[in-house]
């Protein structure tokens, strides 16, 4: 079996994924590079130096999150770090009266359910001291929003839908940190911080390197490192 520790990322292909698995990879791990795409995972690929591999892998489709498992298990045989970043803003209806359920749904596929379905195929695979780093956002923050000074946070618009998201994994990452935590596995939610990517037309101020960079350290924790925390690059994030 490997020496190198072996990290999986979701949604690797671009973005701050991408910058994820670049770092892990240049920091001597295998890193296996998670995308539904196979043109834009080859081309990912193509362009990582060090130990990296492709794994088919749509967070909302069953069978190619088992496939995965499954793959990373004959391949490599375990998993030593699972970056759950993949994440949709997604689009709702702008009409008043028309349906949001539909666009709100599909955010919690991929943003929660997608985090739980590979969560949950990957388990059997993460190895003691494990570390689950998930990709969340301080916009899914009610403490902020709700804080009595007014967070910074009560500025933005309403939305259903990506910030709930967000705020509901911040909840499954200190469920998986409870169940995981005798298996002495870390699970730590993060922040990236407002980041230049096609999820927001490149309007956030810092590139996906500095993004990354925090999902990064939390993925590299040694095994007397916290669990159940939100953390972005200025310290802990209130829930
Ligand atoms: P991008 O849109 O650049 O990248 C999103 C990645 O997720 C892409 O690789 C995309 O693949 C993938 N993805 C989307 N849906 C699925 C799916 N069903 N299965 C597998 N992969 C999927 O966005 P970011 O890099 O900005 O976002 C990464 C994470 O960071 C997200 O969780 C986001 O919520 C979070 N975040 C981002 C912030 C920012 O300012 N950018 C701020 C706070 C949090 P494909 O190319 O195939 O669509």
């Amino acid at each position: 079996m490997s020496e190198k520790e072996i990290a999986l990322v979701t949604g690797a292909n671009k973005g701050i994924g991408f910058a994820i698995a670049d770092q892990l990879a240049r920091r001597g791990m295998t890193v296996l590079v998670g995308a539904r795409d196979r043109a834009r995972r080859a081309d990912a690929v193509a362009r990582l130096t060090g130990d990296v591999h492709g794994v088919e892998l749509d967070v909302t489709d069953h069978g190619t999150v088992e496939r995965a498992a499954k793959e990373v298990e004959t391949r490599f045989g375990r998993l030593d770090v699972l970056v759950n970043n993949a994440g949709i803003v997604g689009e709702l209806p702008q009409t008043p009266g028309a349906d949001p359920l539909p666009g709100v749904r599909q955010v919690f596929e991929v943003n929660v359910f997608g985090v739980i379905a590979v969560t949950e195929a990957m388990l059997p695979l993460l190895a003691p001291g494990a570390r689950v780093v998930n990709v969340s956002s301080s916009v899914g923050s009610l403490a902020d929003m709700t804080a009595r000074d007014g967070g910074h946070l009560a500025e933005l618009p309403a939305l259903l839908a990506y910030p709930v998201s967000k705020t509901a994994l911040n909840a499954v990452t200190a469920q998986y940190a409870k169940y995981l935590r005798d298996r002495g596995i870390l699970v730590n939610a993060v922040c990236p911080g407002y980041v230049a990517t096609d999820l927001n037309g490149h309007d956030g101020g810092r590139g996906p390197d500095q993004g990354a960079a925090i999902a990064v350290a939390m993925a590299t924790l040694g095994q007397d490192g916290p669990t159940a925390t939100f953390t972005s690059e200025d310290g802990p994030v209130p829930w």
